[in-house]
């Protein structure tokens, strides 16, 4: 599928719950909740038939994501499902990783039944490596089990495992050091993202923000120069950089200064309760789950519907243009 500013679209990101059990500042408040309720929820079934659709006019990748995906139930034979749709290629998750270690009715770690079910990359929010300052960013005092995580999912031989790292002035910036070298120890790919107006938090204010080049000349000034490898490319937006001396690759998305971000953009989202969102930083989305739940429309309608949406696709996100939040980021699926 090809917008009409030439985005090339093989990527859906899938959010499959609203629900988490952390509460990042930046992305979900800590007062209750309004959870959805749960016929509002895609059910696994409308979301395969999605994915399979999808498949079939052009997606051959998909991440799940959420809130935490992993504490909806039966994950992992969602994700045994999905692995099955043909043309899909490669599959990934996105996750604080705390669940990762969990034990399964198999006696297996949850890790390791991702990757039995045909799970590739698995993608870890980890903001800083104090357990004092995790317990306040993500509300819960659980970076022992964010670490087990990502040691648990290391040992299951996943393709590729990335580490997030949300940048906040004050709260991490003392940190990125600590925090490249932390992923060098493992072999992961460490990304620092700008933080996003996708949250109704007090934490989004400009003295919060740190933005990836400044963050990178706080890096250089520590460890050196980077050396830019613009010839490395994940699925997403990431722009890498070489640490001196070394094979250790770091990434950086900015979203909010970097000009060119959106130019590769190949991306579709799927939120929780079916809206289908053409772009991340911009209001529009589209209700899919209508036409999922449409006796009367069948597989070309839902093909058709796709095709809609990626011509609606802006050719930039808006969050540069006085962007003001609308659902928060738990809500839409980062
Ligand atoms: N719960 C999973 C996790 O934390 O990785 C998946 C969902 S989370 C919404 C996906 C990613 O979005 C995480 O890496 C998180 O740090 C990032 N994120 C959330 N709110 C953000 C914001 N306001 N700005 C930038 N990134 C944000
Ligand atoms: Fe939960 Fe992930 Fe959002 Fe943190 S970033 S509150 S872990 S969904």
């Amino acid at each position: 599928m090809e917008d009409r500013f030439g985005h090339h679209i093989t990527y859906l990101r899938v959010s499959i719950t609203d629900r988490c059990n952390e509460r990042c500042q930046y992305c979900m408040p800590l007062e209750e909740q309004d959870w959805l309720a749960r016929e509002d929820l895609l059910s696994y079934e409308e979301i395969l038939r999605v994915v399979r659709v999808g498949a079939s006019v052009g997606i051959s990748k998909v991440r799940i994501t959420g809130g935490e995906p992993l504490t909806r139930r039966d994950a992992i034979w969602f994700f045994e499902e999905l692995n099955r749709i043909e043309g899909i290629k490669d599959i990934g998750i996105s996750t604080n990783g705390t669940l990762l270690e969990k034990i399964t009715p198999q006696g297996i770690t949850t890790a390791q039944a991702l990757k039995n079910a045909g799970v590739r990359t698995v993608n870890i929010s980890l903001d800083t490596l104090d357990r004092r300052a995790y317990a306040k960013t993500t509300g819960r005092d659980i970076l022992d089990k964010a670490i087990n995580g990502i040691d648990t999912a290391r040992a299951a031989g996943f393709e590729m495992i990335k580490l997030n790292t949300v940048l906040m002035r004050h709260h991490n910036e003392h940190e990125l050091k600590d925090l490249i070298k932390f992923a060098g120890d493992r072999e992961l790919l460490l990304r620092f993202i700008e933080l996003m107006p996708v949250s109704s938090t007090h934490v989004l204010t400009e003295e919060n923000f740190l933005p990836s080049g400044e963050a990178k000349k706080l890096i250089e000034f520590q460890l050196g120069k980077l050396k830019p490898r613009s010839d490395f490319k994940t699925n997403g937006p990431s722009s890498y950089y070489q640490l001196p001396d070394s094979d250790q690759l770091i990434g950086f998305i900015g979203a909010m200064t970097n000009l060119n971000f959106c130019e590769t953009c190949n991306k579709l989202r799927l939120t929780s309760e079916g809206q289908l969102r053409p772009c991340l930083g911009s209001h529009l989305e589209f209700d899919m789950r209508e036409v999922l739940r449409n006796p009367n429309m069948d597989d070309n309608d839902v093909a058709k519907f796709f095709l809609e949406v990626v011509d609606r696709k802006p050719q930039q996100h808006e969050f540069r243009d006085n962007y003001q939040p609308g659902r928060k980021m738990v809500a839409i699926g980062g």
